[in-house]
């Protein structure tokens, strides 16, 4: 069987340093553009090692930045400045500083593309609208903010009323007419969660179920 060789010559070999150019941030310069496998869920590039006889797929950008500065500081991730998953830029060059930072998870999130990040940096809720003072709630039990207008779209659909009209009958009437064991109070609150995080109406045959 032939030797196996150096991680640092096939790591090189899949990888572009003529890449794009990232459009929101030119002055980084051209990414190190991975041309092998990606991780289909996140896009970042993948590369197998060989460790005690097995192989171990890791994200191409870890591996460079072991391979070219060292190990990854205790506690933090690799932010990629150019938003290019499949960049390993972990060095300047002549073109341009590293597309890589070793930064915080905190931070890494604050930066990133998730809806959470983007309400932290705009001061909106997920849906678009501002958290104002008075559209704002804040609870004791809970670090995140609430948005008022949200609650208030929320409580006016349809299957929070009709979560409404069957406390209010089961109160008044004991239960009797609900046939027994539909339990409807778990079935009503995963309703009420489902329309709190899709942001679609639920349907009207899952409200009444
Ligand atoms: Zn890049
Ligand atoms: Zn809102």
């Amino acid at each position: 069987m032939a030797q196996p060789r150096p991680v640092r010559a096939r790591f090189e070999e899949k990888v572009n340093r003529d890449g794009p150019i990232p459009e929101q941030r030119p002055e980084l310069g051209p990414c190190w553009e991975w041309t092998a496998g990606r991780y289909s869920n996140t896009g970042y590039g993948q590369f197998g090692r060989r460790v005690g006889g097995k192989w171990i797929p890791t994200n191409a950008h870890r591996i460079a930045y072991e391979l070219y500065v060292g190990p990854i500081p205790e506690g933090t991730e690799l932010d990629h400045l150019c938003r290019n998953r499949g960049c390993v830029k972990v060095l300047a060059d002549g073109r341009g500083p590293a597309h890589l930072e070793p930064v915080t998870r905190q931070v890494n999130m604050l930066r990133g593309e998730h809806p959470s990040a983007l309400a932290v940096r705009t001061n909106r809720c997920k849906r678009g609208h501002e958290y104002t003072p008075e559209n704002t709630i804040l609870r004791a039990d809970s670090p995140s903010r609430q948005c008022r207008e949200c609650k208030n779209i929320h409580q006016r659909s349809e299957a929070y009323l009709a979560a409404q009209r069957r406390r209010r009958a089961s109160r008044k009437g004991g239960g009797a007419h609900e046939a027994p064991g539909s339990s409807p109070g778990p079935e009503l609150t995963s309703v009420s969660l489902m329309s709190m995080t899709d942001g679609s109406p639920p349907s009207a045959s899952s409200a009444s179920r």
